[in-house]
């Protein structure tokens, strides 16, 4: 999803801003040099025609100059002309190495500065000095001035005011005659009148016009797309139900600040924040309110973040947070605070809060990573480790933040493991049943055995229980499981019976999970049935953690085990909250003493005490007593003078496999 948004936003880029920007500046740059190019095209053409009429008017000149004119008397021919000469014209007569025989007013061509090669016209640069070239320039941009008062309302068509002068040059044109030796110049003035500048503006403007229509349309095209792109940008890193800043803009966001190379503090912290029971919360306030909650948090969150720190909602009332911190205590001090203050955001209702967090060493990653820094700050990887460190938070014991370390990061890749090959391995019948016998203390005898589950795997070797029950547990395979051992037991019990062997009566262990099945007992039933095993020999045992669900469905179901003929017994009996109630409503055969009576030596006296009682309890409820976990000869001995009926331990043996049960059944039964 986040992949795809980002991929979104790229194809964006690439297909319309960019793409529109580029067409535009290119647009704009050919319409200047448009503008530029039709501007000069329009000049040429006026100076073109000015020029002409220059020519023209030295070609008239010239003409009078030949005609009729005999070799040798030129200069007088020409002397003879001055009279007719405008004021602003001089003829000058020079020799075949352009030595200057007579200039009519006095002025002279200049003949080294052959500027304007173009028309091959010789500037009177002799005429003029710097100065006038520059008053030449101001009276243009006067003239500028005066164009746009005249645009601004005044007669365009002001015959004076167009006809004024701009620039007025004096050049030197050499007129055609055709007497061998002798070179004629004749000196005329090119003059632009404001007419001239004005008809190549408006020349201009009229094939500019419609050209820059589409550039205005494109232009307003851009800047429409680019509104939209802002736009889109805000709500590709919105979140829809706080209205704060999203997912993708903690992760964008949070990378960029971490790989900035200036950055204060060697460490930041990655915080999983999670609202405790926010469904209960939305279900008792509705859905409205829950959410108007989670923009309260957001709210509170942005005025306790940092400038260089980030945070966002990752999903339901879950929060990631960028935090930056000198050290763990630190920010675990700040953490503390924030999410004691954010109990306090909803007055009158009760809500907590629990946080993960995982340190970030920059120093260290940085070291390691110095090109593929970016890549190694996988935030959202952060992000589910400071969430894995705080699933672990046990709540009943009045903990609320947790530090990610390695070793939650294997327990959560052997859970995955587990759940990955937990299917193939049933199938595989990688589960063996073991069983630990079950000796009377006093007779030495063995009286009964617990099937007891052990995960045989080709690559991990012997799994004990403890590493993959309560995974099963907790993702409800365990039923399966119970299933697969029950079968175990009763095909077991079965062969014996066929076999003609003494009956031995086997426990097996029913998970709580089991207990919300309506039909459980009926099902366990047929289970055994399958095999043809006796039920009187089959014990189910249920941890007596089970016994503090509905107690009225438990008592249903365990009476109906009951009616089947199966024995109860009560597992763990003293490892959790024991409820002495529970022995007195519920019909159970059995009472298993947990091993942790047992442990311990300040308590031995008191714990004696106990055990003691208990096995009276027991006894007066008409229930048999097992102690389990049993290792010593002294506890044997004792437990054989307060009547314990069974014991369940190492000191008489383990867990083991069947056939090898089998054995000791016929040596100690
Ligand atoms: P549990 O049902 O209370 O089983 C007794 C546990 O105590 C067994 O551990 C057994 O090996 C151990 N034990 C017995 N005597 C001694 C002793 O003298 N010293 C010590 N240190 N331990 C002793 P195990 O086999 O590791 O099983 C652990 C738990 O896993 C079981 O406790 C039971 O709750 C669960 N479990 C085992 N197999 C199954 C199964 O097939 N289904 C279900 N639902 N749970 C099972
Ligand atoms: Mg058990
Ligand atoms: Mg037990």
């Amino acid at each position: 999803m986040k992949r795809q948004k980002k991929q979104d936003i790229k194809r964006f880029y690439k297909k319309s801003i960019i793409p529109a920007i580029l067409l535009f500046l290119m647009f704009l740059v050919i319409c200047v040099y448009f503008v530029f190019a039709l501007l000069f095209f329009f000049e040429q053409y006026i100076i073109d025609q000015k020029v002409t009429a220059i020519y023209d008017e030295a070609e008239y000149w010239g003409n009078i100059i030949t005609a009729d004119v005999k070799e040798g008397d030129i200069l007088s021919r020409v002397n003879s002309l001055e009279k007719y000469l405008g004021e602003e014209n001089d003829i000058c007569i020079t020799d075949e190495s352009n030595n200057i025989l007579k200039s009519l007013k006095g002025t002279v061509p200049n003949f080294d500065s052959l500027r304007d090669t173009h028309y091959m016209l010789y500037p009177d640069v002799n005429n003029k000095n710097e100065g006038e070239i520059l008053n030449e320039y101001l009276s243009f941009r006067r003239m500028w001035s005066q164009l746009k008062e005249v645009l601004a309302g005044e007669d365009v068509n002001d015959k004076d005011w167009l006809s004024q002068t701009i620039i007025s040059d004096f050049y030197w044109v050499e007129i055609p005659v055709e007497l061998d030796g002798y070179h004629l110049y004749y000196k005329t003035p090119l003059i632009l009148v404001k007419r001239d500048i004005l008809f190549i503006l408006s020349v201009s403007a009229e094939v500019m016009i419609p050209l820059m229509v589409p550039v205005i349309l494109l232009m307003i095209n851009v800047v429409s797309s680019v509104r939209m792109q802002r736009r889109m940008i805000k709500l590709l890193y919105m979140d829809s139900v706080t209205g704060g800043k999203n997912w993708l803009y903690f992760i964008q966001q949070g990378k960029r600040i971490l790989a900035k190379r200036r950055i204060t503090g060697n460490f930041y912290e990655v915080v999983n924040l999670h609202m405790n029971r926010y469904q209960e919360y939305c279900l008792c306030y509705g859905n409205e309110a829950g959410e108007v909650l989670l923009t309260d948090i957001d709210t509170f969150l942005q005025k306790q973040i940092g400038k260089q720190e980030v945070f966002a909602r990752f999903s339901k009332a879950d929060f990631g947070l960028l935090l930056q911190a000198d050290s763990v205590e630190q920010c675990e001090k700040r953490l503390e605070k924030l999410l004691t203050d954010l109990t306090a955001i909803q007055e009158g209702r009760t809500i907590a809060f629990q946080a993960g967090l995982y340190q970030i060493d920059l120093k260290a990653l940085k070291k390691e990573n110095k090109k593929h820094l970016k890549m190694q700050l996988d935030i959202e990887r952060f992000f589910h480790y400071a969430n894995a460190a705080r699933l672990t938070i046990h709540e009943k014991e009045g903990q609320f933040i947790k530090l990610f370390d390695e070793q939650i990061l294997q327990e959560q890749m052997w859970k995955h493991k587990v759940e990955d090959t937990m299917e193939a391995a049933l199938h595989n019948h990688e589960f063996q049943m073991y069983l630990q016998p079950k000796y009377n203390p006093v007779s030495n005898k063995l009286v009964g055995a617990e099937a007891l589950v052990r995960w045989i795997s080709p690559t991990e070797g012997m799994i004990p229980p403890g590493r993959f029950i309560p995974i099963f547990e907790e993702n409800g395979f365990i039923t399966r499981l119970d299933d697969y051992m029950i079968a175990a037991v009763a095909k077991f019990q079965a062969e014996r019976k066929k076999q003609g062997k003494k009956p031995i009566i086997i426990s097996v262990n029913v998970s709580r999970a089991n207990f919300t099945k309506d039909n459980l007992s009926s099902h366990i039933c047929q289970l055994i049935d399958k095999y043809g095993a006796e039920h009187s020999g089959i014990e189910l045992e249920v941890t007596e953690s089970a016994f503090f669900g509905d107690k009225r469905i438990l008592q249903k179901i365990l009476s109906e085990l009951k009616g089947y003929g199966f024995r109860l017994s009560m597992d763990d009996f003293g490892a959790g909250y024991s409820s002495l109630n529970s022995l007195k409503e519920l019909p159970v055969d059995v009472l298993k003493l947990d091993m942790e009576f047992f442990r311990g030596k300040d308590t031995e006296k008191r714990g004696e005490i106990v055990v003691k009682e208990a096995i009276r309890l027991a006894k007066n409820l008409d229930m048999e007593v097992v102690a389990e976990g049993i290792e010593k000869k002294e506890q044997v001995e004792f437990l054989a003078a307060n009547e314990c009926d069974m014991i369940q331990g190492y000191y008489f043996a383990k867990p083991m496999p069947v056939e090898e049960f089998d054995e000791r059944a016929e040596r100690d039964a």
